[in-house]
């Protein structure tokens, strides 16, 4: 119906007047003045220019750690960045790794933990791998989030933004070779007390595919998932929630298990499954700036901070 409508309002002279009959289904979140999908693709090619390959070690590794605290040199003159070093031992050996970490206080007791990786691939690294998707359009999503919360500061619980380093297995996914740079945080914070005042860790993770179709992720908490599902609605996506269930190890799963409520907020099913890429775009070549769309990301935008809101409010 609304391909139909368009085609009738191409004929008119005044486009001007037609486009008040098309209220975007995100128009509700716009009107509030939330975070840009197009600001964040953007964001997102930058990324990738300065970065394209950015597996530990490598020079793009480090250009993304420039790039990405770049971003946040108001909070780090506040003394709200910090830098989590920390070494992995991995089947390639010892690794230096760097969380980062941004952090807007609060006016009540408690945080919000919002994460995304930004390294690539390492077993990847001698092939053309971006991760357009799969760690790129997810830390400029945090970018953009953190600059939300530097012009509008929460009133509610404090939000921890945490750029993973080392969720990619080093050489083959198991439980001792990936999430580096989340199990490290979960037991230092686990240590130091922090994990007791987090309400939700809610991780983003290849929400830019063209064809956004969220997971239900089976190892998330199931109140989260409401949440997930409501604030979708609340912002007039809820078309993008699919019905997949599939449990996905990804970097909350370090902090569920230290009883932490969690949320992977996922769309693992990305691109077209043929037999020489039976997981689609993921970990190929393919995972390029052209796999994703602003709209896309707009969706995740309006719907984290729809998350914020909500854990916020219950
Ligand atoms: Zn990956």
């Amino acid at each position: 119906m609304i391909a139909s409508l368009r085609a009738l309002c191409a004929s008119f002279a005044s486009f001007a007047l037609c486009s008040l009959l098309f209220v975007p289904s995100n128009a509700v979140a716009q009107a509030k003045g939330q975070i840009s999908g197009a600001a964040t693709y953007q964001l997102t090619k930058e990324l990738l220019a300065v970065a394209p390959k950015r597996f530990n070690g490598s020079p793009g590794h480090l250009a993304a750690e420039k790039f990405i605290e770049s971003h946040f040199e108001p909070e780090a003159r506040d003394h709200r960045l910090e830098i989590d070093t920390f070494t992995a031992s991995t089947p390639a050996g010892l690794q230096t790794m760097h969380n980062i970490i941004v952090k807007y206080p609060g006016k009540k007791d408690g945080l919000i933990v919002i994460g995304s990786h930004y390294e690539t691939n390492y077993p990847l690294k001698d092939i053309a791998f971006f991760g357009a998707n799969d760690g790129a359009c997810t830390s400029a999503l945090l970018i953009e989030i953190g600059q939300y919360l530097r012009a509008h500061p929460p009133q509610g619980y404090g939000v921890v933004l945490v750029f993973f380093d080392g969720e990619e297995a080093v050489k083959q996914w198991s439980a001792q070779d990936s999430l580096y740079g989340s199990r490290h945080l979960a037991a230092k914070w686990s240590q130091d007390g922090t994990l007791g005042h987090i309400k939700a860790f809610l991780l983003a993770d290849m929400i830019g595919d063209k064809q956004l179709d969220i997971d239900q992720d089976g190892n998330s908490n199931p109140r989260l998932i409401e949440l997930l599902k409501e604030a979708a609605k609340d912002t007039g996506h809820a078309n993008a929630i699919s019905r997949d269930h599939t449990p996905i190890e990804d970097d909350t799963v370090p902090f569920a298990r230290r009883g932490v409520p969690v949320l992977d907020v996922i769309d693992f099913d990305y691109g077209p499954h043929t037999d020489a890429t039976p997981d689609g775009y993921h970990h190929t070549a393919q995972d390029t700036i052209d796999k994703i769309s602003p709209q896309s990301l707009q969706t995740a935008g309006d719907i984290f901070l729809e998350l914020i809101r909500l854990v916020d409010q219950k």
